[in-house]
C-alpha cells in the first residue's frame, strides 16, 4: 500500500512516519504540507497537487485538524484512494456520515482511527468487562493545554472541539469497553470568554439500561495529569490509567503491552483494504455532539497561552 500523508504536524511525525515505517505493506511514497517536507520524500504543497503531480498512491492519511478533515476526505475518496483518518474524524456528524457513504459508493475503505482503543489496556479491560454487570463508570481526563498542544489554536476555533480533543478519546475507551449503546443525558460546557470551544466540561451519560456514567474533563490541568477510567461492577473494579495503557484489577497492577498504538492502526487499516472493508465508528464523535446538544453553557475566564 503506497501512501500519501497529509498534515506534516505533531501527530504526522510523532506517531504515522514510524507506525507507517514499522507496518509490513505499507510504505510512505508522499506528503503535501502547506509549510514543511521531508528530505527524502517527494513534497506537495496540498493533496490535489499530490493526486494530481506526485508518484501513483493508493492510500491517503490525513492528519491535519479535524476542520480540514472533510474536504480533504471527500477529494481522495473521489481520486479512488483508501483514508486513513486521524481523529476525530469530523467536526460533525453529518459529514462523517456522507463519508461513509461515498466511500462504500466507491468501493474503497475509511478508516476513522481511534488510536487511545488500541491502548494497551483497553482489549483486556473490554474481556474482563463483558464477564460482568456494570454498576457505574466514572472518567477523570484532565491534562494541561499549554504542555500538550503548544500554539495549536485551531484547538480554540469551531470545530476544534476544545477540551473533547483529549475528552473523545475518552470516549472512544468508553464506547469499545460497554457492550451497550450509551447516551448524554446531561453536560456543563466551560469556555473562555475568547475562544470557541470548552476548556472544561462535565457529562453526565448512561448506558441504555441505566447504569451511570460521569465523565470530568479539563483542559488546564497543572500538576497531576490524569487519563484515567474506573469501572465498578458486581465482582470487582477496574482502572484504565495512562489513557487506557494501564491496567488494575481490584487493585493488582497486569502487565502491560507493549504501548504501539499506531502501528497497530496501521495492521488495522492494511487488513481493511486486502478484507475491502470500512471502520467508522460514530459513537465516540456522537457523544460529544450530544454533550453541545444538551449542555450547559458557561462563560469562564480568557485563556491566553
Ligand atoms: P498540528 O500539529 O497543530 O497540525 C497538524 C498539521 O495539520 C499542521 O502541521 C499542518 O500541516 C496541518 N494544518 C494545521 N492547521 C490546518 C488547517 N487549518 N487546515 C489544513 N491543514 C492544517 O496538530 P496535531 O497535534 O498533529 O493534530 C492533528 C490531528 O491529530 C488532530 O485531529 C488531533 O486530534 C489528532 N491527534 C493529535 C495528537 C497529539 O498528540 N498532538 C494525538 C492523537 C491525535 P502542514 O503545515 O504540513 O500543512
Amino acid at each position: 500500500m503506497r501512501i500519501g500523508l497529509v498534515g506534516l504536524g505533531k501527530i504526522a511525525r510523532d506517531q504515522h512516519l514510524p507506525a507507517i515505517a514499522s507496518t509490513d505493506g505499507a510504505e510512505l511514497f508522499a506528503v503535501a504540507s502547506r509549510n514543511a517536507g521531508t528530505a527524502d520524500l517527494p513534497c506537495f504543497p496540498d493533496l490535489t497537487t499530490m493526486l494530481r503531480d506526485g508518484p501513483a498512491i493508493d492510500a491517503v492519511s490525513l492528519c491535519q485538524p479535524p476542520q480540514a478533515r472533510y474536504d480533504a476526505a471527500r477529494e481522495a475518496l473521489l481520486a479512488g484512494k483508501h483514508v486513513f483518518m486521524e481523529k476525530p474524524p469530523g467536526v460533525t456528524v453529518s459529514e462523517v456520515q456522507a463519508l461513509t457513504t461515498l466511500a462504500t459508493e466507491r468501493g474503497v475503505t475509511l478508516f476513522a482511527s481511534w488510536h487511545s482503543r488500541y491502548a494497551a489496556g483497553v482489549a483486556a479491560a473490554r474481556a474482563w468487562l463483558a464477564e460482568r454487570a456494570l454498576q457505574r463508570i466514572s472518567i477523570s481526563w484532565k491534562e494541561d493545554v499549554r504542555h500538550w498542544h503548544p500554539g495549536q489554536t485551531w484547538i480554540w476555533q469551531p470545530g476544534g472541539f476544545g477540551v473533547f480533543d483529549p475528552g473523545i478519546n475518552a470516549l472512544s475507551i468508553l464506547t469499545e469497553i460497554v457492550a451497550e449503546p450509551l447516551r448524554a443525558i446531561a453536560a456543563t460546557l466551560e469556555t473562555p470568554s475568547n475562544c470557541q470551544a470548552p476548556s472544561a466540561a462535565r457529562l453526565t451519560m448512561a448506558t441504555a439500561s441505566g447504569k451511570p456514567v460521569e465523565a470530568e474533563f479539563d483542559f488546564l490541568q497543572t500538576g497531576p495529569q490524569t487519563w484515567d477510567i474506573v469501572v465498578e461492577t458486581d465482582r470487582g473494579s477496574l482502572t484504565l490509567g495512562h489513557g487506557g495503557n494501564n491496567l488494575i484489577i481490584d487493585g493488582v497492577e497486569r502487565p502491560n503491552g507493549a504501548e504501539e498504538e499506531y502501528p497497530a492502526m496501521y495492521r488495522h487499516f492494511v487488513r481493511l483494504i486486502a478484507e475491502r472493508r470500512s471502520d467508522v465508528d460514530l459513537a465516540p464523535l456522537q457523544l460529544v455532539a450530544d454533550a453541545f446538544l444538551c449542555g450547559r453553557n458557561l462563560a469562564v475566564a480568557e485563556f491566553h497561552e
